[in-house]
């Protein structure tokens, strides 16, 4: 059977990556740190697709509780391979620098960075041995361009970028592919309280874009089409930073 991670699937891009990658026919590992109830509700929609999968609850910034619950689903699943990982999971604790607590610091990088290192440490040893995998990291325009109020959440996504690079090269060999997604506004939990009128005029497009246009992104990222991409960083984002 052939699963796909993705990592806070439970609501937003990731509930939306889920329905896109059971639709291309993946069973899903709906990974989620608090919000069961909407866990579940994306694993409904999962299976009105015709899939099925299941929720996995750990957090991602935290080494013992990703290898724990990785480690007893690969033991539960000899046959099975997770195909494709999409370290979407991602917070944001917006401050200007001079008054940015320590905590919001480390809390947005442990989650997007260590995240990353958590989740493929543990799958990539299985897509090496079987010389096939996707790996989707969920950039941001910040960690492209810089924005201001967004130290931390800049460095994560900067620095997610370029470890996205660095592994493209390790794997490539064994038909691995890395690469970044990079959305400009989206409609989800995330941008709740940003003045969405105001900011959609300094968009090209003039909207915010939604949850399921990154989801299409990351599917055809997903795919065996998508086989000589790789080490990459796509922008979703309006026209807003190309
Ligand atoms: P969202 O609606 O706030 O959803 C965040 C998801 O991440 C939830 O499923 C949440 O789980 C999960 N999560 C948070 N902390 C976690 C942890 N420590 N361990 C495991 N899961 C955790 O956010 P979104 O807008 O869909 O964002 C998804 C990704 O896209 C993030 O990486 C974000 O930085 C990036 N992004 C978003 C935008 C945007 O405009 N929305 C733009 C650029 C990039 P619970 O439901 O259990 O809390």
């Amino acid at each position: 059977m052939k699963y796909a991670l993705v990592t806070g699937g439970s609501r937003g891009i990731g509930r939306a990556v889920c329905v896109k990658l059971s639709r291309m026919g993946y069973h899903l590992l709906i990974n989620y740190v608090s919000n069961a109830d909407q866990a579940n509700k994306t694993l409904e929609l999962v299976r009105q697709e015709g899939q099925d999968g299941e929720l996995l609850r750990f957090d991602v910034s935290d080494g013992r509780q990703t290898r724990e619950a990785l480690e007893a689903w690969l033991e539960a699943h000899p046959d099975d391979q997770v195909e494709v990982l999409v370290n979407n999971a991602g917070i944001r604790r917006d401050n200007i620098m001079a008054l940015m607590p320590e905590e919001d610091w480390d809390r947005v990088l442990d989650i997007t960075l260590k995240g990353f290192y958590h989740t493929t440490q543990a799958l990539l040893p299985a897509m090496i041995r079987q010389k096939y995998g996707r790996i989707i990291n969920m950039a941001s325009v910040s960690g492209l361009k810089g924005l201001p109020g967004q130290c931390n959440y800049s460095a994560a996504k900067g620095g997610l970028i370029t470890a996205t690079k660095a592994l493209a090269q390790e794997v490539a060999r064994k038909r691995i592919t890395v690469n970044a997604v990079a959305p400009g506004f989206i409609q989800t939990d995330m941008v709740e309280g940003l003045d969405e009128a105001a900011l959609a005029r300094t968009i090209p497009a003039n909207r915010f874009g939604t949850p399921e246009e990154v989801a299409e992104l990351v599917g055809f990222l997903a795919s065996p089409m998508a086989g000589y991409i790789t080490g990459d960083v796509i922008s979703i984002n309006g026209g807003l930073y190309t």
